[in-house]
């Protein structure tokens, strides 16, 4: 299982795709573009993430905003 390096969750997108990270972080922090070794780097020390540690939130909640449902 390949969980996602932003939020540590895993979902359809990296289980399917192998990506490194997840539909809505996808979107999130990426832009919906590809997310590298190095933009992921960039996006964790943004956040102020520690290693091991992911960043919280509500992946529901999150897509549904992204669809305008919210
Ligand atoms: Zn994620």
């Amino acid at each position: 299982m390949n969980n996602c390096k932003v939020c540590g969750k895993d979902d359809l997108f990296t289980a399917c795709t192998g990506s490194d990270v997840c539909s809505v972080c996808t979107q999130k922090f990426f832009g919906g573009g590809s997310a590298s070794k190095v933009k992921i780097r960039a996006v964790r020390a943004r956040l102020g993430l520690e290693d091991g540690e992911f960043f919280q939130m509500d992946h529901g909640a999150e897509a549904a905003r992204m669809l305008g449902r919210a």
